[in-house]
C-alpha cells in the first residue's frame, strides 16, 4: 500500500460536462439506455450503437429516439465519426472491435460507473462519499447490509451500482445523499479508471468471468482497482490472502488504513468474532489494547434464521466500511437487525419430513457453492447447469465429508459428476438427464429420496442457470414450488 496524491472524493478536476459533447453509448440495454438518456438530458449529442436489430432493439431505439438520442442498430463495431467519448455497457467484452477503434482514434472508453463518478458534482450538487464493495461473491448481500447500517445511523443513503437504481440517476438526483453503498462488478471496475472511493472492500477472490477478463491476473487487477485512491480504509478478508495482496499493491491517500475482517478473534486493525459477538479492533482509540462490541452474530438478519458463516463475514465487511465512515456501534447492530437478505440467497423454503429445504440458487459459481455447503451437514446437494469454464475438484473434495447425496441437473452436470467420481466415490449420485420444465420437481423428489430426517436439501448449483431457466431467480422459484408441492403431498408430473 503506497500513498499517492490521488483524489479528494469531492468533485474535482475529473468532473465532466456533457453539454455539446459527441458521445457514443455502446449497448441498448438497461445500463446503456439509462446512460444515453442522462447524457442527452445534460445536453450531449448521443448516439447509441448496438449490433442487434431485433424487435426488442427496434422498440428500445424508438423510445430513445423520442428522447432525442440517435440510435444505430445492426452495427456495434464501427465508431461513429466525430465521437469524443465512448460509454460502454457492462456486457460488452473489452476486446470488442468498437473499443479497438476508439483506442486507435484516441477516444476514451468509460463504463457507467466512471460516467457517474465524473458527473457526481454536476449542477453544484454536494457529492456523496462512496463506500465501495466488490468481490467474487457476497457483493449484493454486503452492500445491502451496509446501506441498512448507514440508514440506521440516520444517514441519507442508498444501495446502488450493480444493484438497484442506475448510478448516473443516483448522482444526478435532486434529493442529495450523504453516503452511497456502491456494489461494483469487475466489469464496472475495468472501465472506471478515475474512481476514488472513500473506503472499499474486496470480499474474496476466486475464478469467475475469466472468459470476459481473459485471465485470473486481469480479473484480480480489475477488482483491485476499487482500492485505488481510498482515503480512510481498504477492507480485506484475512482468510483470503489475495485480497490482502491487492491492498498492498494499491495506491491510496496518505493515512488510509488496511483493515481486515476475520471469523476468528480479531487482531489489531481487524474486525472479528469473539464469543458470538462482532467485535471491532480497528476503529477504536487504542486498537492494541481495546475492542468495541458492535453486535451479536444473532443480530444478523434474525428473520432469516441463523446466519451462515459467509454472511457473518459479509456483516463484518459491511460493519468495517460503516465504521470507516464514522458510524456508531449501535447503528451497526440496528442495521444488521433490520437487514433482510434478497431472494434466492440461502433462503429457507420449508421443512417437511424432518428435512429442511434451502434455496441458494444465486450460488452460480463453485466458490459460492462452497460457502453454502460449508453451512450444512449432512447435506443433499442439488447442483449443475452451465459451468462457465469452472473446475469442481476443489469444491467437491472439500464438501465430500458432509454430503449425504447429490442430485445433478443441467447441461454440464457431467463435470461435477466426474469430480464426485474422483473425490467422493461413495456418495450416492442421481444424474438427472432432463432439462424440461418438470426437471426441477424431479430433482427435488430425488433429493427427498436421498435425505434423512435432520438433513438439509440445498440447491447451490455452482453453475449458471441459462441452460434450463431464464435466470437464477426462475431456477430458485422452480425449486421453491417443487418443495412446496412435495410438502403438500402433491404429485407433480
Ligand atoms: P454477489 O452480488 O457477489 O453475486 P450475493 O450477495 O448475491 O453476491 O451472494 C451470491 C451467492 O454467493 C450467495 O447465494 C452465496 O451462495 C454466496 N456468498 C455470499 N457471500 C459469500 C461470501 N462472503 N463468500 C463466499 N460465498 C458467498
Amino acid at each position: 500500500m503506497s500513498a499517492g496524491p490521488t483524489g479528494t472524493g469531492a468533485a474535482g478536476t475529473d468532473a465532466f460536462t456533457p453539454a455539446g459533447r459527441a458521445v457514443t453509448v455502446a449497448g441498448l440495454g438497461v445500463s446503456g439506455a439509462g446512460a444515453a438518456r442522462a447524457l442527452a438530458r445534460l445536453g450531449a449529442r448521443v448516439t447509441v450503437v448496438d449490433g442487434g436489430n431485433g424487435d426488442a432493439q427496434q422498440a428500445g431505439a424508438a423510445a430513445l429516439e423520442a428522447d432525442g438520442v440517435a440510435v444505430r442498430l445492426g452495427d456495434g463495431a464501427a465508431l461513429p465519426p466525430g465521437t469524443e467519448l465512448v460509454v460502454t455497457s457492462p456486457g460488452w467484452r473489452p476486446d470488442s472491435p468498437l473499443f479497438a477503434a476508439a483506442a486507435a482514434a484516441g477516444v476514451p472508453v468509460w463504463g457507467d460507473v466512471e460516467l457517474a463518478w465524473r458527473l457526481r458534482g454536476h449542477g453544484g450538487r454536494r457529492p456523496a462519499d462512496w463506500l465501495a464493495v466488490t468481490g467474487t461473491n457476497g457483493k449484493t448481500t454486503t452492500t445491502r447490509m451496509l446501506a441498512a447500517i448507514l440508514a440506521a445511523a440516520g444517514l441519507r443513503t442508498a444501495a446502488v451500482g450493480n444493484i438497484g437504481t442506475p448510478l448516473t440517476d443516483v448522482v444526478l438526483a435532486e434529493e442529495p445523499h450523504d453516503v452511497l453503498a456502491v456494489e461494483l462488478s469487475s466489469y464496472q471496475l475495468h472501465w472506471a479508471p478515475s474512481l476514488r472511493a472513500h473506503s472499499a472492500a474486496v470480499l474474496n477472490l476466486a475464478p469467475d468471468h475469466l472468459d470476459w477478463h481473459g485471465s485470473m491476473a486481469a480479473y484480480a487487477a480489475d477488482k483491485g482497482r476499487v482500492y485505488h485512491g481510498n482515503r480512510v480504509a481498504c477492507v480485506y478478508n484475512a482468510a483470503d490472502a489475495a485480497t490482502e495482496e491487492l491492498v498492498r499493491e494499491a495506491d491510496v491517500v496518505e493515512g488510509c488504513r488496511a483493515v481486515g475482517f476475520t471469523l476468528g478473534a480479531p487482531g489489531p486493525s481487524q474486525l472479528g468474532v469473539v464469543d458470538g459477538l462482532l467485535v471491532d479492533r480497528a476503529f477504536v482509540p487504542q486498537r492494541h489494547r481495546q475492542a468495541q462490541e458492535l453486535a451479536g452474530v444473532a443480530d444478523i438478519a434474525p428473520s432469516a434464521g441463523p446466519a451462515a458463516p459467509h454472511n457473518v463475514a459479509n456483516a463484518l465487511a459491511a460493519a468495517a466500511l460503516a465504521r470507516a465512515h464514522g458510524v456508531p456501534p449501535a447503528a451497526v447492530r440496528d442495521g444488521l437487525r433490520a437487514f433482510t437478505p434478497d431472494a434466492h440467497r440461502i433462503a429457507r423454503v420449508a421443512e417437511t419430513g424432518g428435512v429442511t429445504y434451502v434455496n441458494d440458487s444465486k450460488a452460480t459459481n463453485p466458490h459460492a457453492a462452497q460457502a453454502s455447503l460449508a453451512a450444512y451437514e449432512p447435506v443433499v446437494w442439488i447442483a449443475g447447469g452451465l459451468a462457465k469454464g469452472a473446475a469442481f475438484d476443489d469444491l467437491v473434495s472439500r464438501a465430500a465429508g458432509r454430503l449425504r447425496g447429490v442430485v445433478l441437473i443441467g447441461a454440464e452436470r457431467h463435470l461435477i459428476g466426474a469430480a464426485l467420481a474422483r473425490h467422493a466415490p461413495d456418495v450416492p449420485v442421481v444424474d438427472l438427464d432432463r432439462t424440461d420444465t418438470g426437471a426441477m420437481a424431479a430433482a427435488v423428489r430425488a433429493a427427498a429420496g436421498l435425505a434423512r430426517p435432520g438433513d438439509t436439501v440445498l440447491l447451490a448449483p455452482a453453475c449458471a442457470s441459462m441452460d434450463m431457466f431464464t435466470n437464477y431467480g426462475r431456477r430458485g422459484d422452480a425449486f421453491a414450488e417443487a418443495v412446496r408441492a412435495l410438502a403438500a403431498g402433491e404429485r407433480t408430473p
